[in-house]
């Protein structure tokens, strides 16, 4: 189906950063090898920037394989891109044939650092494609476990819990309440590494476990996730792959961030601060020491895709 409502100029939309408040890491399911887990996800204001416009002369040309002459324009990352994989999903599950598009991003999240900044990006991308060309929920949700546990999250960033292997989500009203100050580390961690050490280590839970957590955090979401609930499974293994995290911990713990944690498999750490001004004075402590630190705020959403303004002529 060709849809002749795409501007020129291309649709934008935000893309925004995830931590997980918890994560609770159980075993491996039979049907796909993924692991059972129990996730509190929470969006943030860091965010890449996304467009989605039909090709123009000058763009980076689309790969080799790309059936539909499909292309991505996303400074520092190389390679398969997932928004790109996003929009060719898409329209394999849709049939759609509309023009060939580029997908434009803008990033700001940082890559490889357990932030879901590739998730994001593509969650994006299916909700510009889907703005072009409707498409329905069962639809889209299909097309995004398909490309990755924290892709389903990504299609309506905000608060929610995560269950299954992060497919199965409940939506919660709001945000978590504070603001979290963002450790960035000088390397990245593979998704997959970290998850094999987890299980090397020994570190997730039985299905009982999981379950007991499960029924701990639904029972208490309503008070905003107390301490003693935020848990991040993946942590020991990120430490144990880069023991520099600890040090990282160690630094936001010192300058009063509660529940310092590993944000997903690493190496990203964050700890939360009751408000804005508390979070900007440690990221400034934390950047006086030589720390690459930021400050994000939780965020309930996102706004519904724009059309870009018209670039002046070339
Ligand atoms: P995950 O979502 O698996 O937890 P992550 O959040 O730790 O991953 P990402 O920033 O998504 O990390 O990057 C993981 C890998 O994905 C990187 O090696 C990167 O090259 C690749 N990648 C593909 N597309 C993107 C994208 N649009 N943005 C960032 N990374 C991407």
């Amino acid at each position: 189906m060709t849809s002749p409502t795409i501007p020129a100029a291309g649709l934008t939309t935000t893309a925004p950063a995830k931590v997980n408040a918890t994560l609770v890491v159980g075993p491996t399911r039979a049907p796909d090898g993924r692991h059972d887990l129990v996730s509190v996800m929470q969006s943030l204001s860091l965010a890449d920037t996304v467009t989605l416009r039909p090709r123009r002369d000058g763009d980076p040309p689309p790969p080799a394989d790309d059936p539909h002459g499909d292309a991505v324009d996303c400074a520092g990352v190389d390679g398969d891109n997932l928004a790109l994989r996003a929009l060719r999903a898409f329209r394999d599950a849709t049939g759609w044939d509309g023009p060939p598009m580029t997908v434009v991003i803008h990033k700001r999240i940082p890559v490889a650092a357990g932030m879901a900044g590739g998730s994001a990006d593509a969650g994006a991308t299916l909700r510009l494609a889907h703005a072009v060309r409707p498409a329905d929920d069962a639809t889209l949700a299909r097309i995004a476990i398909g490309l990755g546990a924290d892709v389903p999250h990504q299609l309506r960033p905000g608060l929610v819990l995560a269950e299954g292997a992060g497919e199965r989500l409940t939506r919660l009203p709001g945000a978590l309440p504070g603001a979290i100050v963002v450790l960035r580390a000088p390397f990245g961690l593979s998704t997959a590494d970290v998850y094999r050490r987890t299980d090397a280590l020994g570190a997730t839970r039985d299905a009982h476990g999981l379950e007991a957590w499960r029924s701990r955090i639904t029972g208490a979401l309503g008070d905003g996730l107390p301490r003693e609930l935020r848990v991040n499974d993946l942590q020991r293994a990120a430490i144990d792959l880069r023991p520099e995290i600890a040090e990282a911990l160690d630094a936001l713990r010192s300058v009063g961030g509660t529940t310092p944690m590993v944000s997903g498999s690493g190496p990203t750490t964050f700890a939360w601060f009751a408000d804005d001004a508390a979070a900007s004075h440690a990221a400034a402590r934390l950047r006086d020491g030589g720390h690459d630190a930021d400050v994000a705020r939780p965020s309930s959403g996102v706004a519904p895709p724009t059309v870009v303004p018209t670039p002046p002529p070339r």
